[in-house]
């Protein structure tokens, strides 16, 4: 069986920053990330970053492309296409698709995976979680959209769409916004949303290339069906925490640390959005939380040599 001093689960920039600093202060790590590419969520980022100092960055691609040809992480251990499954606490063994390995830390960067909507689940007319309402919005001109969710991302998605939409349903199961007052003013006075609260989808059906949605509504006089050519489910994130069984986590499904960023298992960091909850996903803090973590675990392998001497 194969020994890992630093395994990192996932390759999106908390993982890759964590590989860096692991290069940097010695340490021997290996980072196993599920999909063929590097770089998470950074491949969907469209717009242009700007608050990741200190430079602009026209779109998340272009940052990916640094950090790949970064020499840090040119000389590191990544296999792709590998998916961590499970972990014993007590053996202190990771499973991957591919492999069994014997670690000493275990630093989880798995990020988050969207909410689905079960009624929806084999509905074609869903886009894809990942559907860019920028960069994307034009392959949808002309057409009737269903947006699902009442948080910031639901609004913004609602308010991109409906430059280019004929019309855009806002489908809100409770009867107020999650999302902060610039997004509700973002879709105010604009003709062509219709914001339909307390209301549930209950059912689908496909007509001449287009879905009847049924609704369940509390509001008298909500329509109880409507007729739309694509649905966007936003209806919020959750860690991907899927085999960490046994860490304890808060929100949905994102894994506690504490101010070392070392969740409930000596052994076991998480950095990045999977221990950060939607509200403070971001890229300075990811980077950040890597550097504290990858710190600490080099202080305590320094700690478990001084005091084996
Ligand atoms: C549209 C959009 C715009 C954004 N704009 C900004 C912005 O302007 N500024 C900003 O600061 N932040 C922005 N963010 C947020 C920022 O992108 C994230 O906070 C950051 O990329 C999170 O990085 P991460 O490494 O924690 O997670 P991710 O990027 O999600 O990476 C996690 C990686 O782990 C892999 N993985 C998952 N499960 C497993 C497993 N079991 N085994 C192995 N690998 C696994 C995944 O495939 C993925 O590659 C934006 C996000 C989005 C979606």
């Amino acid at each position: 069986m194969e020994h890992i001093q630093v395994l990192i689960a996932g390759g999106g920039i908390a993982g890759l920053s964590a590989a860096i600093w692991c290069q940097r202060l010695g340490l021997s790590c290996l980072l196993i990330e599920k999909t063929d590419r590097l770089g998470g969520q950074l491949h969907h980022i469209y717009n242009e970053i700007t608050d990741f100092p200190p430079l602009v960055y026209d779109q998340g691609a272009s940052l990916v492309k640094v950090l790949i040809a970064h020499p840090f992480i040119q000389q590191q251990n990544i296999r792709l296409n590998e998916t961590i499954l499970s972990i014993d606490q007590v053996t202190k063994q990771v499973t991957t698709s591919k492999s069994v390995y014997r670690v000493d830390y275990l630093l989880i960067a798995t990020g988050v995976g969207w909410n689905e909507i079960p009624t929806l689940a084999d509905c074609p007319s869903v886009l894809s979680p990942w559907f860019s309402t920028t960069a994307q919005a034009h392959t949808i001109a002309g057409r009737d959209i269903a947006v699902i969710g009442g948080g910031d991302r639901a609004l913004e998605s609602a308010a991109n769409l409906s430059l280019h939409a004929r019309q855009v349903y806002v489908l809100v199961r409770s009867s107020g916004w999650r999302a902060r007052p610039e997004w509700q003013k973002k879709i105010t006075g604009l003709s062509n949303i219709q914001v339909l609260w307390e209301t549930q989808v209950s059912d689908h059906q496909e007509e001449e290339a287009r879905t009847v949605l049924s609704l369940t509504s509390k509001r008298e006089g909500n329509p109880q069906t409507i007729v739309v050519d694509w649905i966007l489910p936003r209806v919020g994130v959750h860690g991907n925490t899927a085999g960490f069984d046994g860490l304890d986590t808060f929100g949905d499904d994102y894994l506690q640390t504490d101010s070392s960023q070392r969740v409930n298992a000596p052994w076991i960091y998480a950095v990045g959005d999977v221990s950060n909850g939607a509200a403070y996903a971001s890229l300075s803090l990811a980077v950040g939380q890597a550097m504290k973590a990858v710190k600490h675990i080099s202080l305590q392998i320094q700690n478990n040599r001084s005091m084996s001497m």
